[in-house]
This record gives structure tokens, C-alpha cells and sequence, in this order.
């Protein structure tokens, strides 16, 4: 991805930096080249050429850009889980990744983990953002995902003779996980995702206190992986599922939903992320009965809120690192509304702003691998900065407003808001 060329000078705004320290009032931002070169207060700024561009925030916030740490690109209005495989063709799915792409770079979104994708998308939708083919948040794949045959994500029945292949390599036993993992080395992955747990979403053979893979399924996937340089995540909502993964050596955990201590324990002892999206899980219960969920999938959601929330809160308290993202792409929660999670956070779960933007932009950049060019503005960083139009840490809502940005910028360039 190209980075500015010159000098950018952001001022009149209040600095949050991405790492839950409190603001610098009055402050200002200088970018050289797409890298920052001074953050701190206005006074005290060195002096910049004559012709530097000159950004006005308004009095408001200047930020860094968000990370949506569980993305799924090629997700796009699902009611049900069927229609996260065959509802469309690949190529129609191509095209609708590189839109949901832009949008999340216009809600402000300038990098993102994908949480699983259909077929390989979101390795060349990657590709073709880093090569400014596109606009979209900078990425880290995951292609297709790891399921256990007969888990949650293996719902064709037989008798239909339809294969999963696009979405996800279904595994019986070790040495099928291992061969799975060795294809997505070859599709060029980053990021292995696989499905440990099931889910309130199927209440009769994998609801979320079930396992869908075994340990030693999953071990397989985590030497396979690590030998070569991948990493390893699962959807964790089971207890036993969770300490499954975490002893077998997994990266990071997404939802982390039913915590007990042993599990708090082994998590904090490797200081292993964890995703929660969980505005996904009250998103279910209140929109749900619209979109036809039965009355046993919205109680399964119910635990699962209730569960996933002191988990996270949990975590936090506890020393751990938490990801924001969300499973967005449901026709119950759509791309585009990926800063609820945020504001969910704050008045639901209980968090600070500072600290849920904390977890927005420096823990997500430290899950995409890449804490040290993104994720907090601090000098030498790439110039990945949102600057919005009001004070974010009282009302941390402003994140949802896209109408609110004065810039969404990327290695400082202006890549959306209003001065695009
Ligand atoms: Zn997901």
C-alpha cells in the first residue's frame, strides 16, 4: 500500500492515542512521508515546511484507525447458516468482499483479521488492497476454516451430495487436520480458523457447550500450523473447548464465551487474545424473532451474552488482551455497523471508552501481528488515523457515525470521511 508523500498536519483536536492513556488535549499530529513524526500537545510542535498539508479536526478526536480484529468479508445478509456457503457464487462473493471491504474502510476501519472467508477471497482481496487495486482495511487472512466432520459448520445433509469445500475442510482425526492445514499453506493464509465449539446458532447436534473438533484434531492443526509460521484460532464457546485450545498451543480465541478459572489461568499464562464479538449474540435476541430464529436458538444466544459479558469483563479486569470485531455480515447484523461493537461495550459490558478503544486499535493490531507499524499513534508508526468530528471518550457513539469523519486515513493518505 502507497504511503503520502510530504508533510500532513493534523491539529485543533484532542489526541486519544490507542493506548488507553488519557488524552492530550489541544493536540497535534505530524505525518512525513505517511509515518508519524510528532504526537503531543500543540505547543511544542516542531516546525513544518510552508507547503505541509494542513488538517483542521474541529476540536474533536484524532485516533488511530480501528482494527476490526473478526472480520468475515464474503459474509453478506446471512439469515441462516446455509446462506454462509451457497447463497451466491464465488464470484458474485468476490465482488461483494471488495464492497464490504470499502465499507469498512469508510466506517473507519483501516485494518482487519478476517475471521474466515469463503473459498481463498480474502487472500487476494488482501493482495489487491495492498496493491491499491481496491480500498479496504490492510489484512490478514484466513481463507477457508476447520471444522470436525459432523460439527457445526457440516450441515449438508449426505443425501444431497453437496461437498463444503468452499467454506470449510471438514476433518476426521489428526492426520486429516494436518493435511487441511498444509492446503491452506498452499492458498497463502495467515490466520487458521477453526471450529473447536459449536454455537446457540444449531441448538440439536452442536449447540455452544459442544466440542467439534478433538484435542488432538487440534494439536495437529497447531504444530502444522506453527512449522509453518501460521497462527491458530478457533471459535470457543464451550468451557472444555476453550481449555482445549489454549493447552493446544492456539494464538487467539474467539468469544472465549464460558470462562471458569482454570481456563482464566491458562489463557493469562501465555497472555493469549481474545475476540469476544458478542453485540452479535444481543443483535440475535433482539432481532432475531423477525428473521425467524426459533425460540431455542434466542435462548442459547441469551447464555452466551450473559456468558461471553463476564467473560470479557473478566479478562480485562484480569490482565488479558481483548479484540474488538463481530461477526458482522448477518442480515441482523450488517457490515457497516461494526463500531456497535464498541459502543456495546461501553454501555452494556461495562467498559471504559478508552479502554474499549484500547482494545480496538492496539490489541487489534497486535492480533493482526503487525503492533509495530499500526495501532497506536506513536511516532514512527504508518499514519493509519481517524479523525472525527467530536469527543469519542464521552460519547463513544461518534464511532458509529460515519457522517462524523473529517478523515479516514491510511499510511496518511485520506482514504474516506469528508475530506476525501
Ligand atoms: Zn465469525
Amino acid at each position: 500500500m502507497k504511503n503520502a508523500v510530504g508533510t500532513t498536519v493534523i491539529s485543533h483536536g484532542q489526541i486519544v492515542d490507542g493506548t488507553g492513556a488519557a488524552p492530550i488535549p489541544h493536540g497535534t499530529v505530524v505525518i512525513q512521508d505517511g509515518r508519524l513524526t510528532y504526537v503531543g500537545p500543540q505547543v511544542g510542535a516542531p516546525a513544518v515546511p510552508p507547503d505541509a498539508m494542513r488538517i483542521d479536526a474541529r476540536g474533536g478526536t484524532i485516533m488511530p484507525g480501528l482494527i476490526e480484529a473478526h472480520f468475515h468479508p464474503t459474509y453478506f445478509n446471512v439469515a441462516a447458516l446455509e446462506d454462509l456457503d451457497i447463497k451466491y457464487p464465488v464470484e458474485y462473493v468476490t465482488i461483494l468482499a471488495a464492497c464490504n471491504a470499502k465499507l469498512a474502510l469508510e466506517c473507519g476501519y483501516t485494518a482487519a483479521r478476517s475471521g474466515g472467508s469463503l473459498f481463498n477471497i480474502d487472500v487476494w482481496l488482501k493482495k489487491a488492497i495492498e496493491k491499491d487495486l481496491v480500498p479496504g482495511p490492510r489484512m490478514a487472512s484466513s481463507g477457508r476454516e476447520i471444522c470436525g466432520v459432523g460439527g457445526l459448520m457440516d450441515w449438508n445433509p449426505d443425501y444431497r451430495k453437496i461437498g463444503m469445500e468452499g467454506l470449510v475442510l471438514l476433518v476426521n482425526g489428526p492426520d486429516e487436520a494436518r493435511s487441511a492445514v498444509r492446503k491452506l499453506v498452499k492458498d497463502g493464509i495467515e490466520w487458521v480458523k477453526t471450529y473447536p465449539t459449536g454455537d446457540a446458532a444449531a441448538p440439536d447436534a452442536n449447540d455452544h457447550h459442544t466440542l467439534c473438533m478433538t484435542f488432538e484434531e487440534m494439536h495437529a492443526v497447531v504444530a502444522t500450523a506453527h512449522n509453518h509460521n501460521l497462527k491458530v484460532t478457533g471459535h470457543c464457546r464451550a468451557t472444555e473447548g476453550i481449555k482445549n485450545a489454549l493447552r493446544a498451543g492456539y494464538d487467539a480465541i474467539e468469544h472465549g464465551t464460558f470462562m471458569d478459572d482454570e481456563a482464566m489461568d491458562l489463557l493469562l499464562a501465555r497472555d493469549v487474545p481474545v475476540v469476544p464479538a458478542l453485540y452479535f449474540e444481543l443483535a440475535s435476541i433482539e432481532k432475531g424473532p423477525e428473521f425467524g430464529l426459533g425460540q431455542k436458538v434466542i435462548d442459547g444466544h441469551q447464555e452466551t451474552l450473559d456468558g461471553g459479558a463476564e467473560s470479557a469483563r473478566r479478562i480485562l479486569k484480569e490482565g488479558g488482551r481483548l479484540g474488538m470485531g463481530g461477526d458482522y455480515g448477518f442480515a441482523w447484523n450488517p457490515h457497516g455497523d461494526y463500531a456497535r461493537e464498541l459502543s456495546f461495550f461501553v454501555n452494556y459490558v461495562g467498559f471504559t471508552p478508552l479502554q474499549t478503544i484500547m482494545c480496538a486499535t492496539k490489541t487489534g493490531a497486535e492480533i493482526l501481528g503487525r503492533s509495530h507499524e499500526i495501532g497506536t499513534l506513536e511516532v514512527g508508526k504508518l499514519a493509519d488515523v481517524l479523525i472525527v468530528d467530536g469527543d469519542v471518550v464521552k460519547d463513544i457513539t461518534l464511532l458509529e457515525k460515519r457522517d462524523r469523519f473529517i478523515g479516514v486515513m491510511q499510511g496518511g493518505i485520506i482514504k474516506a470521511g469528508q475530506l476525501a
